[in-house]
C-alpha cells in the first residue's frame, strides 16, 4: 500500500499557482460571505484566509447575522459581481434555513464562482467546457495525476452523488475518459459495484463505511469523508482494514482535505483569467 499524500500535492499546486501569478500584474481578490456563527465554518474560513495570504490575494470576509434577509445577501453579491477588484466570490455553507442556498449560489457571476457550484458551471462541466469546477473534485484529479494513476479507461466507482463532490467528480472523471459508476443510498448491493472499482471514491459522510470486503485487490482508494469519532477525524473508508489490500489510499486527515483549499487558490487565479478572456 502507498499513501497518496495530500500535503505533498497541495504544495506542488500552490507552488505552480504562485509561479503563474507572476504573469498577472494585479493583486487578485477573494470575497467570502458568511452568515451566522457556525464553528466549523469559522475554521474553514480561517483556512481559506491563510491560503489567500500565502498566495498574496486580497481576502475580504462579509459577515452577516443569522437572521439576515435573503435580499441583503443578494444585494452584496450583486455589488461584488461588478467589482473589478474581486476575482472570486464564495458563500460559506451552511446557510440558515430561511435563506435559499440555491438562489444565493446562482446569483454569483459564473466567472467569479470559485466554488464551481452555480448551475451554469455545473452544466459547463457536464458539457466538458472550460469552467470553474468544485474544489474537492479538482483536488482528487490532481492527486491522481500527481501519482501518475491512470484515469483514461479506468473503472471508477463514486459512492455519493452530492452537488459538491459526487456528481462533479463523476462528470470530471468522465471528461478524463474514465468509465464512471455513481452509487448512492438507493443503490442495491453496493459491494457488487465497489468490488469492481479500479479507483473507488468514497464521499458518503459515514465513518468506516467502506470495508475490506468491498474493495478490489490493488485498487486506488480516494477517501473524501471527514467524520469524527471521539473527537478524532476519520474518513468513510476503514483505513486499517483495507490498507494492506489496496495499491494506493488517501489518509484522513492528510489526503483529499489538504487539496480542497489549495484548489480554491487555483480557482481564484483561473476565475481571473476566465473573466479577462470575456
Ligand atoms: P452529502 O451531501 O451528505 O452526500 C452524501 C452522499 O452519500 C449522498 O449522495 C447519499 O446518497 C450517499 N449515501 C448516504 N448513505 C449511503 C449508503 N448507505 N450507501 C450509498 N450511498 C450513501 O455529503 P457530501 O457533501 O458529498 O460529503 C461527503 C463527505 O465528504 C462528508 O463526510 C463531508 O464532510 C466530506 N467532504 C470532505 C471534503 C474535503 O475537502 N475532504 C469536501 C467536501 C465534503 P443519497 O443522494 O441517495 O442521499
Amino acid at each position: 500500500m502507498n499513501i497518496l499524500d495530500g500535503k505533498v500535492v497541495r504544495k506542488s499546486i500552490l507552488d505552480n499557482v504562485k509561479e503563474e501569478l507572476k504573469d498577472i500584474d494585479k493583486t487578485l481578490g477573494l470575497a467570502v460571505i458568511s452568515v451566522g456563527d457556525d464553528e466549523a465554518s469559522k475554521v474553514y474560513i480561517r483556512q481559506k484566509e491563510k491560503m489567500a495570504k500565502e498566495l498574496g490575494y486580497n481576502f475580504s470576509q462579509y459577515k452577516f447575522d443569522s437572521d439576515i434577509e435573503e435580499n441583503e445577501i443578494i444585494r452584496l453579491i450583486d455589488k461584488l459581481n461588478i467589482n473589478d477588484s474581486v476575482d472570486g466570490i464564495l458563500v460559506q455553507m451552511p446557510l440558515p434555513k430561511h435563506v435559499d442556498s440555491n438562489t444565493i449560489q446562482n446569483r454569483i457571476d459564473f466567472n467569479k464562482d470559485v466554488d464551481g457550484l452555480t448551475d451554469l458551471n455545473a452544466g459547463r462541466l457536464i458539457h466538458n467546457k472550460d469552467c470553474l469546477v468544485p474544489c474537492t473534485p479538482l483536488g482528487i484529479v490532481e492527486i491522481l495525476k500527481y501519482y501518475d494513476i491512470n484515469i483514461d479507461g479506468a473503472n471508477v466507482v463514486v459512492v455519493g452523488r452530492s452537488h459538491l463532490v459526487g456528481k462533479p467528480v463523476s462528470n470530471l472523471l468522465t471528461n478524463y475518459n474514465a468509465t464512471v459508476t455513481i452509487c448512492h443510498s438507493h443503490t442495491k448491493n453496493l459491494a457488487d459495484y465497489t468490488k469492481n472499482a479500479d479507483i473507488l471514491i468514497a464521499a458518503v459522510g459515514k465513518p468506516n463505511f467502506i470495508t475490506r470486503d468491498m474493495v478490489k485487490d490493488n485498487a486506488v482508494i480516494i477517501d473524501v469523508g471527514i467524520n469524527r469519532i471521539d473527537n478524532k477525524l476519520c474518513g468513510d473508508v476503514d483505513y486499517d482494514g483495507v490498507k494492506d489490500k489496496v495499491k494506493y489510499i488517501t489518509p484522513v486527515p492528510g489526503g483529499v482535505g489538504q487539496m480542497t483549499v489549495a484548489m480554491l487558490g487555483y480557482n481564484v487565479k483561473k476565475a481571473h483569467i476566465l473573466r479577462k478572456k470575456k
